[in-house]
């Protein structure tokens, strides 16, 4: 059976050209608007009724936002800044290779020309593939409103499914990932090998000394509420050697940190054991490079 194609409701659009113009809307209407970046998640589910504006606010006009550069500090990505683009970055391969891997394993070609990466976290999905490995890298991101920005870890900006710390009149206008020595990498189980949603994403960050991980950090993606790190099996690796035995123990305890669901694409059971299988493997594969 063919899907319905219903068109959007009725709705008021406005493109504005400034970042200034936007932030007057949001605090006039935030309650009941809506920003358009890329358009491909925030279209279908108007179309689907599953999100409803009396206004839409694009903000393809806006110039600004779409900047990819090193500071002294770390790599700012602009949140208007398009997927293709930040894949194709010699900056972000250099400083945030699983981000890299994390996009090109995402949607397809087109989409990923029109994604930008505000919306992917402004979806709030828990597979979203951004986010594991921007919580591995320590990201944190800009909020704008009239009344002022504010900068909030990643780690405490999901709340739940399709929901975050942003208010009605901020827009999220940066990613921000510090300078860091170490290295990172991603995973992604879907249900074929290309243009799928994550069943299980994983993402991990090591610095490791002298055979040992003197800092590791692990995140998972499509297995709980929201995007989360896997702080116990952290804890348990931080000091102590590289080697298969002691990264095949800690990656148990990530069974015991994830509330995975049953859904159309994969079952509890299979989430929670992929987890583990996927954690060990992402562990092993940075472990490696020490
Ligand atoms: C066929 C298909 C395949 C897909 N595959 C994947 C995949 O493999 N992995 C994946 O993670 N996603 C996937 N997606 C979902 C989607 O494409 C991505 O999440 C994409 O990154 C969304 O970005 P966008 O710019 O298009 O966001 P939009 O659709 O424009 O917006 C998404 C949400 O973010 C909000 N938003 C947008 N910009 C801002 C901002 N600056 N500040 C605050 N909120 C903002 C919007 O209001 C909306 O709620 C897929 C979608 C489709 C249709």
């Amino acid at each position: 059976m063919e899907a319905e194609v219903r068109p959007l409701a009725k709705m008021d659009f406005v493109a504005p050209s400034s970042l200034k113009e936007v932030l007057s809307l949001l605090e006039k209407h935030g309650n009941k608007a809506k920003l358009l970046a890329g358009g491909t998640d925030l279209i279908p589910k108007m179309k689907k009724r599953a999100i409803m504006a009396d206004l839409v606010i694009d903000l393809n006009r806006i110039s600004g936002l779409s900047q990819i550069e090193v500071r002294n500090d770390g790599l700012h990505i602009g949140g208007l800044t398009r997927l293709a683009e930040i894949k194709e970055s010699p900056l972000v391969k250099e400083k945030a290779p699983a981000l890299v891997q994390a996009i090109s394993l995402m949607a397809s070609p087109p989409i990923r020309n029109r994604a930008t990466m505000a919306g992917n976290l402004g979806t709030a999905s828990p597979a979203a593939d951004t986010a594991p490995p921007l919580l591995v890298l320590d990201a944190s991101v800009k909020l704008e409103s009239a009344r002022g920005e504010r900068i909030i870890p990643l780690s405490e900006f999901f709340t739940g499914p399709q929901s975050t710390v942003r208010r009605p009149d901020e827009i999220l206008t940066e990613v921000f990932l510090p300078v860091q020595d170490g290295s990172s990498a991603f995973l992604k189980l879907g249900r074929r090998k290309a243009f799928t949603l994550s069943v299980v994403s994983v993402a991990a960050f090591a610095r490791i000394r002298r055979g040992k991980f003197e800092e590791v950090r692990l995140a998972l993606g499509a297995v709980a509420p929201t995007p989360i790190r896997g702080r116990r099996v952290e804890e348990n690796l931080k000091g102590k050697e590289v080697n298969e035995q002691n990264i095949a123990q800690a990656a148990e305890i990530i069974k015991g940190e994830i509330k995975p669901i049953a859904d159309v694409r994969a079952s509890e059971e299979y989430r929670r054991e992929m987890s583990l299988i996927f954690t060990r493997r992402v562990l092993e594969q940075i472990g490696g490079r020490g």
